[in-house]
């Protein structure tokens, strides 16, 4: 049931629910966005009366696609590939590359619909879309990845380009699959363009893009509690997953003076109260690609726990929600607040349901959504497309202070339209409306 009170918004949802019978995460999205721009479509009625939200929740254009691939027993496969162009009023497509057997239409759409308002709060000029398959890259060799890779790339770009649409990693694309599906891209092509980011550091990758979502996620989370005068010095913390955001984000907690005591995979949880290693972490995840349950054999004072969900009723003052949606719901919410947690900060995309987020807000819990908490990625990715664009490369130090700079800016714009828009404090209907209106702006200027 949405909260939603104006007529007008009432019907773009039920349309969108009609049209889009069986996607729940696309909806969910929906919902959440088009409930905080209430008060600004009240205030405007010129979004209404040129049917801004109505174009807003229909993508431009969504691409399926087949992918066929051999392994390495010689066995043919085939999975299905997605790139959906949600909006590009403002910029380029973009958005990352999703590789898991949980990728659906419905997930790929809330992945582009957020994504729009996401890129649209960093300040830069980037569209925004979303694609992947339901591919599952776990247990399959390095070849075998690089076939499924090239067949991907294949079909995708005839739909991509360097100032059309420039997708990147997300879960289960990371370095080895944007370097296999840039290679491809380049053979089909004869192009050397900043057509993907996340690349290597060799061929147009950024320095710091690595690092950009966990670290940034770490500076916005930073702000908004310095803002209530608290810090992350001598901060438990606790981050869910141990992949590209998870990693980083524990590497800037603990330059930051905080401490990680529990990170997780989807199979289970590690404890370690004295802290969680980052370098061995690191080394586990990237270079070994094993388990997180291996950790507690590497480490004496670490134990491993089986059920990744558990992972929430450790006791902490931060929690860093870095893994997929939805994995924080009502209970887990209440848990935590119980526990005493005074801020969330939102590294995955949408990982608290609607029912958690009203927990977190009527507690007084210091929220961070993951439009604005995750856009350091994306941030940087465009910083990338920038560098690409001038055949330059800057520095590890440059890269990171403009990443710091947005995630303020993002902060201050997401609290500052909060409280314009009579939700002072809530940064989900803050970021939501910041993002929102740059985009509607533009659309406005375009006519229909
Ligand atoms: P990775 O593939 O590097 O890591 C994903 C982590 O989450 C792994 O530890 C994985 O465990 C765990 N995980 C995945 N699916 C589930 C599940 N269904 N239940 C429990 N755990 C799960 O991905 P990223 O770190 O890149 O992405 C994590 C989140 O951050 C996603 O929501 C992504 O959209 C978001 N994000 C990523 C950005 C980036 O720059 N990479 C930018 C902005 C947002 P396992 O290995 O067992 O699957």
């Amino acid at each position: 049931m949405s909260k939603l009170k104006n007529v007008y918004l009432q019907g773009v949802l039920e349309t969108v629910k009609k049209r889009n019978p069986n996607e729940p995460e696309f909806q969910q999205a929906v919902t959440e966005v088009l409930e905080s721009l209430e008060p600004v479509i009240e205030k405007h009625p010129e979004y209404q009366k040129a049917g801004i939200m109505d174009c807003l929740v229909e993508p431009e254009r969504v691409i399926k696609f087949r992918v066929p691939w051999m392994d390495d027993a010689g066995k043919v496969h085939v999975n299905r590939g997605y790139r959906v162009q949600f909006n590009s009023a403002i910029g380029p497509y973009k958005g990352g590359l999703r590789l898991h057997p949980t990728v659906t239409e419905s997930v790929i759409k809330f992945l582009g619909f957020e994504q729009i308002f996401k890129n649209s709060l960093t300040g830069l000029p980037i569209g925004g879309g979303k694609g992947g398959s339901d591919f599952d890259p776990k247990g399959k060799s390095d070849n075998e990845i690089m076939r499924f890779c090239q067949s991907f790339m294949t079909e995708l770009q005839r739909h991509i380009g360097a100032d059309t649409d420039v997708p990147a990693g997300d879960i289960g694309v990371g370095g080895r699959e944007i370097g296999f599906m840039y290679g491809q891209y380049k053979k089909l092509r004869n192009e050397f363009v900043g057509v993907l980011t996340g690349k290597g550091l060799p061929y147009g990758g950024s320095l710091a893009r690595t690092e950009a979502t966990g670290y940034g996620l770490c500076y916005f989370v930073d702000e908004m509690i310095r803002a209530k005068g608290k810090s992350f010095k001598g901060a438990t913390v606790v981050v869910s997953g141990s992949g590209n955001v998870a990693i980083y984000a524990l590497q800037k907690v603990n330059q930051l003076g905080g401490t990680v005591v529990a990170m997780s995979d989807s199979a289970g949880y590690i404890y370690d109260p004295k802290g969680i290693k980052f370098d061995v972490i690191q080394r586990l995840k990237e270079v070994d690609r094993k388990r997180i349950s291996e950790y507690a054999k590497l480490v004496p004072s670490a134990k491993y726990v089986d059920g990744c969900s558990g992972i929430w009723t450790v006791k902490c003052d931060i929690a860093l929600p870095s893994a997929t949606q939805n994995e924080i719901d009502k209970k887990a919410a209440e848990t935590l607040v119980k526990n005493g947690c005074f801020a969330v900060g939102e590294g995955a995309n949408m990982p608290s349901t609607p029912e958690a987020i009203d927990v977190f807000l009527s507690n007084g819990v210091l929220f961070g959504p993951a439009k604005a908490a995750n856009a350091g990625g994306v941030a940087t990715s465009a910083l990338e497309m920038s560098q690409n664009s001038m055949r330059l490369s800057w520095t590890f130090e440059e890269v990171d202070a403009k990443l710091k700079n947005i995630m303020i800016g993002i902060y201050k714009n997401a609290s500052e339209a909060a409280k314009k828009y009579g939700a002072e404090g809530n940064l989900v209907a803050g970021a939501n409306i910041a993002g929102f209106l740059k985009v509607a702006n533009a659309m406005l200027a375009y006519g229909i």
